[in-house]
């Protein structure tokens, strides 16, 4: 191995030379308390930027063996260090030539911690990927330019980022034991018999629609109403109470901007860690809770929504459904038993972004469009059985359709930002006013039918290339020549987990997709390989920007790749 004089003297011997001559320090270097990783150095500076990594010995780095002695330990203080190599490399990061020239990168993050392949600490070293621009006028390489970033920023980088010594130690205890006790907090609620519980304290709306941050001074903090609280014994914060929400059938209500929906969506995102002062660090939710909307125009591949849909026009199967273009009502409807057909646990639906004809037909409609010349059974006669056969909760956010009171188990108001139990007043009401509707459905939900992704009907390449593949945001992946719309899956909150899903899809396709597994088996098998191997099973040379995604996300994506095809079993 050479050693940091060693990339001084080839850089400033390629100093002046063109872009191309930087593959000269592709290689590793050894610092006084480091090694560098020189992986993959870029064809220009304006192309993707080069990809390093810091290895750096735990016995150097020093951090006490206590704060990564789980496996969520490690992915908090990982993350931790993810931001605090960010803030530190923010100063250091500057111009240096032209395009990319002078950055110094490290994977973003929000307000959730998941693990990511940004940071990796294992029996002796700790691991830091990252991106470099390499510093150029032109083509032309500066030499010298790159041998101030690499040789002179880079250990002070490393100084003030990765050395336990110069780092807030209090701030990193808090960050993990944060982490620590959501994750505890999470793992609780089946005992309890709770599909979520949101604390005391929590504060819930957000700085903007496009900043995660919570609101500052307006905010009206989270309190439980007296009969839903309940309390909790965290591993380190001690006793926290808040408000559990029990598995059945939960409806939010309430007037219109009194925070049914800031609810809600804190209430989909409890499937993730937060950091400290995120204001939703204890907002919890089952980890198999998914989100349901309605999604007009997406594909559907062989799906049995005949619980929801039945006798098409045209005598269209509901069996087995596909469409490039589905409605609202079949799209909501698609959702569900995509969800269920790999094990969701909790379905998350706000009126706000539902289908109106899915969810119920009044008593009036019912008279004047007879059932037989109605496809859809609606939600409202199907919720209970998904609780009751299937062991499905629902938590709905209903602002208008009152005649939901009937299947309720619990009702929450919120009235001005605050929740209230009204569960005993709402039951009251439906019994004054019955709805007086006619129930739709069969008697039992019935079974969901497994599918068996086909391999040929995923292919990534496109053209000459054999993998095309490119991110946009946490809405887009492009895959092979199909572009992925993931715009409706809002559980999705990382640009990084559609790189990781469109890498897994491929890892699926190579390794377990073969016309004879259900999706449901391969989703599993991919989950184990990761949960053992990590993120980097998916990846053939080390990635810094993988994330942790759960197989709902990765499903979803499958699902509406516009070429995917089943078969189901017979
Ligand atoms: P609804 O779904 O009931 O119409 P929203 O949840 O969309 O209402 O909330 C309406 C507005 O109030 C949003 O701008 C939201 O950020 C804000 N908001 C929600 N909860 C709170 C709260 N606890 N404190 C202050 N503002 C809030
Ligand atoms: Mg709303």
């Amino acid at each position: 191995m050479s050693d940091k004089n060693h990339l001084r003297s080839i850089l400033s011997k390629i100093d002046g030379r063109g872009y191309k001559a930087y593959k000269d320090i592709e290689g590793n270097y050894q610092f006084k308390d480091f090694n560098l990783k020189i992986d993959r150095v870029a064809g220009d500076p304006f192309a993707s930027p080069s990809k390093l990594r810091i290895l750096i010995s735990k016995d150097i780095a020093g951090f006490p063996s206590n704060l990564c002695q789980s496996k969520i330990r490690a992915i908090a203080l990982r993350d931790y260090l993810t931001r605090q190599f960010d803030r530190t490399v923010k100063q250091f990061s500057c111009h240096r030539g032209t395009g990319k020239s002078g950055s110094i990168a490290i994977a973003t993050t929000k307000q959730e911690v998941i693990e990511r392949s940004s940071v990796y600490i294992n029996d002796r070293d700790l691991e830091v990927r990252f991106l470099v621009g390499l510093p150029a006028r032109g083509r032309t390489i500066l030499g010298f330019q790159a041998i101030a970033m690499l040789c002179e920023d880079l250990p002070k980088i490393v100084e003030n980022s990765l050395k336990y010594d110069s780092l807030n130690a209090a701030e990193i205890q808090r960050h993990v034991e944060t982490v620590e006790d959501a994750d505890w907090l999470r793992q609780q609620l089946k005992t309890r018999d709770l599909v979520a519980f949101v604390a005391n304290g929590a504060i819930l709306p957000r700085r903007s629609g496009i900043d995660d941050r919570p609101l500052l001074d307006d905010a009206t903090v989270f309190r439980s109403p007296p009969s839903l609280e309940i309390e909790f014994d965290l591993p380190n914060s001690g006793s926290i109470k808040g408000m559990g929400i029990k598995q059945g059938i939960t409806l939010i209500v309430g007037g219109g901007y009194h925070g049914k929906s800031t609810l809600l969506r804190s209430l989909e995102l409890g499937i993730y860690d937060r950091i400290p002062d995120d204001g939703r660090e204890f907002v919890v939710t089952d980890p198999a809770a998914v989100k349901i909307r309605a999604e007009d125009g997406r594909a559907v591949t062989g799906v049995n929504i005949s619980p929801f849909i039945n006798k098409l026009p045209q005598n269209r199967s509901t069996v087995n459904f596909a469409t490039a273009n589905a409605s609202g009502s079949t799209s909501q409807a698609a959702n569900i038993i995509e969800a269920i057909e790999i094990g969701a646990k909790l379905l998350l639906i706000d009126e706000d972004t539902a289908a109106t004809n899915f969810m119920v037909r009044d008593r009036r409609m019912q008279r004047l469009i007879a059932k037989d010349k109605e496809p859809i059974t609606p939600f409202i006669d199907r919720v209970k059985q998904l609780h009751r056969d299937l062991g499905i909760s629902t938590i709905l956010v209903i602002g208008s359709i009152g005649d939901y009171f009937d299947v309720a188990d619990t009702v929450i108001a919120m009235e001005n930002f605050l929740p209230r139990d009204v569960t005993e007043e709402a039951k009251k009401i439906a019994d004054s006013y019955p709805s007086d509707r006619q129930f739709e459905a069969s008697k039992n939900f019935g079974t969901i039918t497994p599918r068996i992704p086909l391999n040929s009907s995923i292919d990534p390449s496109r053209g000459r290339k054999a993998v095309n593949l490119k991110v946009r945001g946490v809405d887009e992946i492009s895959f092979g020549s199909f572009k992925i719309d993931l715009s409706s899956v809002g559980q999705i909150v990382d640009s990084g987990q559609l790189e990781t899903i469109a890498a897994a899809i491929i890892y699926a396709k190579v390794n377990y997709i073969d016309d004879r597994r259900s999706l449901r088996a391969v989703l599993d098998l991919i989950t184990e390989d990761v949960a053992s191997g990590g993120l980097d099973v998916l990846s053939q040379y080390p990635r810094g920007d993988l994330v942790a995604f759960r197989h709902f996300e990765l499903a979803a994506a499958l699902n509406r790749l516009r070429s995917f095809s089943t078969l189901t079993k017979k």
